[in-house]
């Protein structure tokens, strides 16, 4: 197995992780229910439905 030859500098290991480690913006999609723009996963901010049915009450966030 090969080993590297020489540790690399936390310098460089931080560089290279912030170069290649992208975090990706927030994504929303729009809610079936009433179209706002929701996050996924999540119950829609507006309407409170998730999943074609109503799960929560009206909460403005
Ligand atoms: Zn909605």
């Amino acid at each position: 197995m090969a080993v590297p030859y020489r540790r690399k500098s936390r310098a460089q290991s931080r560089a290279h992780r912030a170069a290649n480690l992208k975090y990706s913006p927030t994504r929303f999609t729009s809610c079936k229910h009433c179209g706002e723009p929701k996050r996924p996963h999540y119950a829609c901010g507006s309407c409170g439905a998730y999943n074609g049915r109503q799960v929560r009450e009206r909460v403005e966030y």
